[in-house]
């Protein structure tokens, strides 16, 4: 903790220590080159979170956003949003990475990319993603039973259980606590 996390690493970091909501973020912004604005706030504060700097941030969006964008746009349409996520704009009030309780409350539209992946997915859609992810029949079906019945926070637990082949001895309530949970398994 305390060091910066080079953008170099945010491809692997995401496979071994992003919980699900983290890693769809980063899924979509690599594969479509664009996040929706809520999606980069949930986003960009998580990643701010984890020790990635403003400079590296602005960075890894921009490489992201002008693939299908021109620079003039990007920085007059998105790069204040993501410098005033880390503080350095307007009010210049510190925003704090959000919890799941409130990524888990927000209104999702079915074409929005932030929220909760147990909540906002479909079940057969989990289902897939967790198979995609590498997770066996009995394990995808764990955890996806606890994400129907509504237990989102201990279908993500369960999770993270599956994917470091250990048992928590507390439970998610934060994805910058998963990060960290995850690196200290991790080592
Ligand atoms: Fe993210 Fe929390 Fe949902 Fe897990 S329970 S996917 S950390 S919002």
């Amino acid at each position: 903790k305390g060091e910066s996390v080079p953008i170099e690493c945010l491809d692997q970091l995401s496979i071994k220590s992003f919980p699900l909501c983290m890693r769809s973020c980063h899924e979509i912004l690599r594969s479509k080159h664009h996040l929706k604005h809520f999606g980069r706030l949930q986003y960009t504060l998580f990643l701010k979170g984890i020790g990635v700097l403003l400079e590296d941030a602005l960075r890894f969006f921009r490489e992201e956003f002008t693939k299908t964008m021109d620079l003039e746009r990007f920085e007059k349409g998105y790069a204040y949003n993501i410098r005033h996520s880390y503080g350095k704009e307007g009010s210049m009030v510190k925003y704090s990475p959000f919890s799941c309780m409130k990524i888990i409350m927000q209104a999702v539209g079915p074409q929005d990319t932030h929220g909760c992946p147990f909540k906002t997915l479909d079940p057969v859609a989990l289902k897939s993603k967790l198979t995609s992810y590498g997770l066996s029949p009995m394990h995808v079906q764990e955890v996806a039973t606890f994400a129907t019945k509504g237990h989102y926070q201990l279908a993500c637990d369960r999770y993270f259980e599956v994917i470091h082949d250990t048992k928590l001895d507390q439970g998610i309530q934060h994805p910058n606590q998963y990060f960290e949970l995850s690196q200290a398994v991790m080592g």
